[in-house]
Parts: C-alpha cells; sequence; structure tokens
C-alpha cells in the first residue's frame, strides 16, 4: 500500500484561520485513492527528524508567535528543515510560515526575526495590512494553476532571483502589493500568502502538491483522477467575484 508521511511544524502556534485543514484535505485526497497518510505533529522542543517525513506543513501565525518560535528554530530546527528543503522534500507552508523559511523578518514596530534561511527571501512589515480575497496564476512550470485564496498580512516579501514566485498575482496584493507576484517555489516548497481553505478550493494545486511527494516516494505511481464537481464550482465562483472587481 502507498503510504505518505506528513510533518505538521508548531500546530499549536502556527495556526490562523483554520490552516490546519489542508492537512485534513491531503488526507482525503489520499484516502480517496487507497493512499494512507500518517501525521506528525512537530513543535517546540520536540526533535526533527527530517529524514522521517515526505511533506512538511507549516501555518500561518501573528508576529508575537513568530517571535515565540525564534529560540527552537535557532535549537536546532532551522538548519533541519533547511535540509529537509535542499533534498527536495515536499513543503506547504503559508504565510507567517511561509515567511518562516526566509531570511529575516522585520516587524513594522522594529522587531527583527531571524528566520530559517532555507529561501533566500526577506520580510519588512508595513503598517497598513493587505487583506482579502485575492487570486493569483502560477506559471507553466506548475500547470498555469490559477489559485483563489485569502490574504492578511502586514509583512512585504521580496524574493531574491534564486527564488521563483508561486505565480502572478491577477487580484489583490500577494508578496508585496508592489510587484505583481505571489509567494515563493523553490525546489519543492510551495510557500504563498493564502490562508484557510486553500487546497478544498485549489484541488489542482492539492493535487500538484501530492503528485510532487508521491513521485519522489514511488516514481510510477498513477494518481486517479477524483470527482471535483463542488471544488471546482467553489473555485470558479471565486474566479468569477474577483474578475469582476
Ligand atoms: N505576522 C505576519 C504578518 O502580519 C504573518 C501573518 C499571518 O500569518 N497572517 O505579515
Amino acid at each position: 500500500m502507498y503510504q505518505l508521511k506528513i510533518c505538521h511544524l508548531y500546530p499549536d502556534i502556527l495556526n490562523l484561520y483554520g490552516d490546519r485543514g489542508n492537512i485534513i484535505c491531503m488526507q482525503k485526497r489520499m484516502a480517496w485513492r487507497g493512499i494512507q497518510a500518517e501525521v506528525t505533529e512537530v513543535s517546540v522542543g520536540d526533535p526533527l527528524n527530517y529524514d522521517d517525513y515526505d511533506i512538511f506543513f507549516i501555518g500561518g501565525g501573528q508576529d508575537f508567535e513568530q517571535e515565540v518560535l525564534l529560540k527552537d528554530l535557532a535549537d536546532g530546527k532551522a538548519k533541519a528543515i533547511t535540509q529537509a528543503v535542499n533534498e527536495e522534500k515536499v513543503f506547504l507552508a503559508i504565510c507567517g510560515g511561509y515567511q518562516m523559511l526566509g531570511n529575516y523578518y522585520k516587524t513594522w514596530d522594529g522587531k527583527e526575526c531571524e528566520f530559517v534561511g532555507a529561501l533566500d527571501l526577506y520580510t519588512v512589515g508595513a503598517k497598513e495590512r493587505m487583506i482579502g480575497n485575492y487570486m493569483y496564476q502560477c506559471d507553466a512550470a506548475d500547470d498555469g494553476i490559477v489559485v483563489v485564496g485569502f490574504e492578511n498580512h502586514s509583512g512585504k516579501t521580496y524574493l531574491s532571483d534564486k527564488v521563483r514566485p508561486m505565480g502572478k498575482v491577477l487580484a489583490g496584493s500577494g508578496n508585496n502589493g508592489e510587484d505583481g507576484t505571489e509567494g515563493a517555489r523553490y525546489k519543492n516548497v510551495f510557500a504563498t500568502y493564502s490562508h484557510g481553505p486553500l487546497l478544498p478550493k485549489n484541488p489542482k494545486l492539492a493535487d500538484l502538491i501530492l503528485k510532487t511527494a508521491l513521485k519522489r516516494r514511488y516514481p510510477d505511481i498513477v494518481l486517479e483522477e477524483l470527482d471535483d464537481t463542488f471544488e471546482n464550482n467553489a473555485h470558479d465562483y471565486m474566479v468569477q467575484r474577483l474578475s469582476a472587481k
């Protein structure tokens, strides 16, 4: 039987807007295909044996919660996470979790957070928050998928040329409200500002992430199609709403 192992990093600290629902979605989409998924929660003080896992999930968090993690990152997790990224493990990181994979975050009130440094990007807080439903399009390498989501962040993220954006903003702010980019893609990392039901609303993205992880373990696996009528209806309705703006 096919099986994947998911590591949920800092589930008790980084979990805004029910971001953890994305794990339930991954588990369901695998179970419907007879694939087993085991989820392990790893938080402050727990060891991170990164090689035990196929997919890492990191949700969003407020500035304060991100600051709480700094010591734990410096005590070893930053190194383990960087190794996992470099060895092409699959990551899905949301908002504060996305920022955390970068080099640093300078909050709007002047605090400096030294982050993981696995992705060459940084974030600077702005007084005005970027909030609302938004939409972006992934590039051809990621099948040009149009992603609908909800963003709420003060941080403006800037990518170096070593990291490509996850997509091009079609509506809303994205990474910084300035350069038209959203999220980050590096090796097998998918990082985005989209909170809440990202994967339930974007089944194509969900399957792209699952396929990426499954192929590493089972190169010949074929992911059978699911009936995504409801999911696609929800997705297409938001595309329509956001296009009309
Ligand atoms: N604290 C970060 C910001 O405001 C992340 C917020 C979040 O995860 N929603 O930019």
